[in-house]
């Protein structure tokens, strides 16, 4: 098989495999998956071993939510046709990618990834003192590189692991890279050997060697025996480049608004506290009911703050903008009640989830529908997959 053409700048971007998806992952990531795929030649994937990297202990429910999760995918307008979706395990070559990486990531890079230690502190009650937890930031940039992905659509709290990819690949590139020289005269490399301290055998090789070429490959052979930091060195004083094996990926940075859920934290399946994209009409009015407000508003009568309440952040999402600039209006001067507010809000959310429900409703029917669909982008997506890892065993000299 060939390798599919890139006329595109190329995304890349994962989830991991938690179920049923919610409003908080349509604003934060799904709307702008889509409307990415228009634009960019997109890979999305299902980022199962990364769900084990902090799940590991029962893995009972993997399969099902993978289903789940890519059915909301379909069911918010993601498509095929567009954008290739696939399963990283079902790609071993990650792995492979992966365990080079970890061979040239120094370890103080992964200890001071901001959210290693977000996480440690956050997700009580899980063992994440594992070898795969700390590196999984790895397993990220091995996930970005096999694509050669352009760019990565990233919340503000994901940069620093975008940052981490683009590290990793200029370390690859500098440790695997094939070094390029221009071509120049004798005394250009004798004065090159003399400004990067080549000294013993190959001064000795230099000073008997009166090709320019053969002095250029001298330099090439003390580049390849020098140490990482040394070779950035070189290349910083000009001495030559680096043909790169990876590019490296940009940020995207998606306008992801944060969606609090229905208790005024930051919506989360574990928190409990999500509105579901595939909750029926009823269970989202009763959720809705349920929401906090602005704690200002004990009685009808009290003038609140829309801008505190997480109900009017729905309505500023779901609902029409006269609707939006009534609740902004009359929840300050209290004409409007918060039963009735989210009543309406209640009502053009359920209006703006029914046609994703209609979709999703399809592949619910025909569950097969979904693997289908990831069995064909994983094909596609192994094509890239096999052609990286030809490139790089034959940098790192596995061939
Ligand atoms: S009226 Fe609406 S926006 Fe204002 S506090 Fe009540 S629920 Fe929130």
């Amino acid at each position: 098989m060939t390798q599919p053409e890139k006329n595109r700048p190329r995304v890349l971007s994962g989830m991991r495999p938690t179920g049923k998806l919610h409003l908080g992952n349509l604003v934060g990531a799904l709307q702008n998956w889509v409307q990415l795929q228009d634009q960019y030649e997109s890979y999305y994937f299902v980022a199962d071993w990364h769900m084990l990297t902090t799940d590991y202990a029962d893995p009972s429910e993997l399969q099902p939510n993978i289903q789940e999760m890519v059915t909301d995918w379909l069911a918010v307008g993601l498509d095929p046709e567009k954008a290739t979706f696939f399963v990283q395990s079902r790609l071993p070559e990650h792995a492979e990618l992966f365990l080079l990486f970890c061979m040239i990531t120094p370890l103080g890079w992964l200890e001071r990834v901001p959210t290693y230690k977000e996480q440690l502190d956050n997700l009580q009650g899980r063992d994440l003192h594992t070898y795969g937890f700390l590196g999984y930031p790895v397993l990220q940039a091995a996930d970005i590189l096999m694509y050669k992905a352009d760019f990565v659509p990233v919340g503000e709290d994901q940069v620093p692991h975008v940052e981490l990819t683009r590290e990793i690949a200029r370390r690859f590139n500098l440790a695997y890279g094939e070094l390029l020289l221009p071509e120049r005269p004798a005394e250009y490399w004798d004065a090159v050997a003399a400004q990067v301290g080549i000294k013993h055998w190959n001064d000795l090789k230099l000073k008997l060697i009166k090709n320019p070429a053969e002095k250029a490959n001298v330099i090439r052979d003390h580049f390849r025996a020098s140490s990482i930091d040394d070779r950035a060195n070189y290349l910083n004083s000009g001495v030559g480049s680096v043909q790169d094996i990876f590019p490296e990926p940009q940020s995207l940075l998606a306008p992801s608004p944060r969606l609090r859920g229905t208790d005024g934290r930051k919506m989360s399946k574990s928190y409990g506290n999500a509105i579901f994209l595939s909750d029926p009409p009823e269970v989202v009015s009763k959720k809705v009911a349920g929401m906090m407000t602005d704690p200002a508003r004990q009685r009808r009568w009290d003038k609140g703050n829309p801008e505190v309440c997480p109900v009017f952040d729905h309505h500023k999402l779901f609902s029409p903008p006269e609707v939006v600039e009534r609740v902004n209006r009359e929840c300050r001067t209290a004409e409007i009640g918060c039963v009735d507010c989210k009543k309406l809000m209640a009502e053009h959310l359920n209006k703006f989830l029914e046609p994703i429900q209609e979709r999703r409703k399809i592949y619910e029917q025909a569950p097969q529908m979904v693997w289908d669909v990831l069995e064909a982008g994983t094909q596609k997506a192994r094509v890239v997959a096999r052609q990286t890892m030809a490139e790089v065993r034959a940098a790192v000299k596995l061939t």
